[in-house]
């Protein structure tokens, strides 16, 4: 359920008009809705009631630091990947020891920052990550906690580019091999071994492969505690999925999700850290869009956006399916026709949607991409020379702009001329 939802025929955002937004920032631009984040957020730390655990939000999703500092202050925690993520968390308010730090190439630089700076875990995915993790630690007089991430080989099934869980995929270490690197680790002074990461992938829509990785997870728990590892700390990593398409929506449930892990781990006795990104922020954001024109083409017509792949990349980049409405109601009984809707950039990919049942739209109008909350704006890019589009927070019937469209110089100086020119 999210907070966008048609009133006397045009869509808002909680208590604010999606047209009121537009006029004030311009088209394209994401909105995001505050109550919608939390109540996903909720839904997760509710899920898990019952087990010591912490939520701690994968912010790749959407890193804007008034998302973060919103999630932040319900008591999420930080599931980080780079530096630059490990420093937008701690200027959000998040501290170290709700920090997570996950991915396959953290650098020396990247691990003395987080040492540095306090961090919760770091879930290590190779042997020689091990090595530099456990020398960074020794030279700074510290010793780091650690689970390592291991791969079950199990299969997704999700699309092919966010399946990390299969043996071929690059992320962490096969299980076969776990206890060999669990010995190695805990013979490392700079290292405190206290637990066992699994990430298997992304927008997952079943909960069965979920089930066959914590069974797994369960076993190895019981094999690594029998070869003395303390390990009290399980991550379970992200990855549930949203439903993209309104009209065959049958998702999982966190509720369903939370029994789930109940089930197959809460006689473990650890505690719990999950990685949701997707599922707090995707629904919580629309981008939003103007029309510029409707081409006829031959045999099929084009409604043709300002908003473009560069902004959203998902549909170029995963094939992926985002529901696109308009931002005022149809009048009821009027017919939809396929169209295809396309933005501007000069490549083919720059499609959002091929012969799509639509109301009958002409320039000036207003659409709005739904589920656009996750994986939008921070994939985004200046192809084409688009400005990056604005992002906006709205809390009830109020809105602010919380990364602000750069102006045109703006784009144009970040660019230096050497000395020879
Ligand atoms: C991407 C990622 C997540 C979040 O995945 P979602 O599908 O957005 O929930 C969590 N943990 C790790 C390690 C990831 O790489």
């Amino acid at each position: 359920m999210d907070h966008f939802l048609y009133r006397d025929g045009a869509l808002y955002a909680e208590d604010v008009a999606i047209s009121e937004i537009a006029a004030a920032v311009g088209t394209p631009f994401y909105v995001y809705s505050t109550a919608t984040l939390l109540r996903h957020f909720h839904l997760f730390d509710d899920a898990l009631d019952g087990m010591e655990h912490l939520v701690c939000y994968a912010m790749k999703a959407n890193s804007n630091q008034a998302v973060l500092q919103t999630l932040a202050q319900a008591g999420a925690g930080m599931d980080v990947v780079s530096g630059g993520e490990y420093r937008r968390a701690r200027a959000a308010g998040v501290p170290g020891e709700r920090i997570v730090f996950s991915g396959v190439g953290k650098t020396r630089d990247e691990i003395r920052l987080a040492l540095e700076g306090g961090i919760r875990q770091f879930n290590v995915e190779s042997e020689p990550e091990m090595a530099i993790l456990d020398a960074v630690a020794q030279e700074l007089g510290v010793v780091a906690p650690i689970t390592v991430r291991v791969n079950p080989d199990v299969d997704a099934k999700t699309h092919a580019k966010i399946a990390t869980g299969k043996s071929e995929n690059k992320f962490g270490i096969p299980i076969a091999r776990a206890r060999e690197v669990y010995a190695m680790a805990a013979a490392m002074p700079g290292l405190d071994v206290i637990g066992i990461d699994v990430h298997i992938g992304s927008q997952l829509t079943d909960l069965a492969p979920f089930e066959q990785a914590y069974l797994k997870v369960a076993e190895l728990t019981e094999t690594l505690r029998a070869d003395g590892h303390r390990i009290t700390r399980l991550d379970l990593g992200g990855g549930l999925g949203i439903p993209y398409e309104r009209s065959n929506a049958d998702p999982p449930l966190p509720s369903d999700y939370g029994a789930l892990v109940q089930r197959t781990l809460g006689h473990l006795g650890c505690e719990i850290e999950i990685e949701p990104g997707r599922l707090i922020a995707g629904n919580a954001g629309l981008m939003v869009s103007e029309v510029i024109y409707v081409k006829s083409g031959e045999g099929r017509d084009f409604l043709i956006l300002d908003g473009a792949m560069n902004d959203l990349i998902r549909p170029a980049m995963y094939e992926a399916y985002h529901d696109i409405i308009p931002v005022i109601e149809p009048a009821p009984g009027v017919a939809p026709e396929p169209i295809d809707i396309v933005g501007p950039v000069c490549e083919s990919g720059d499609t959002f949607a091929k012969q799509r049942n639509m109301p009958p739209l002409v320039a000036g109008d207003l659409v709005a991409f739904r589920s656009a909350g996750a994986y939008g704006a921070v994939m985004s890019s200046e192809y084409n020379s688009r400005p990056l589009i604005p992002e906006v927070l709205v809390k009830e019937d109020q809105f602010a702009v919380i990364r602000a469209r750069p102006t045109f110089d703006e784009m144009i100086n970040r660019d230096t001329i050497p000395e020879w020119l």
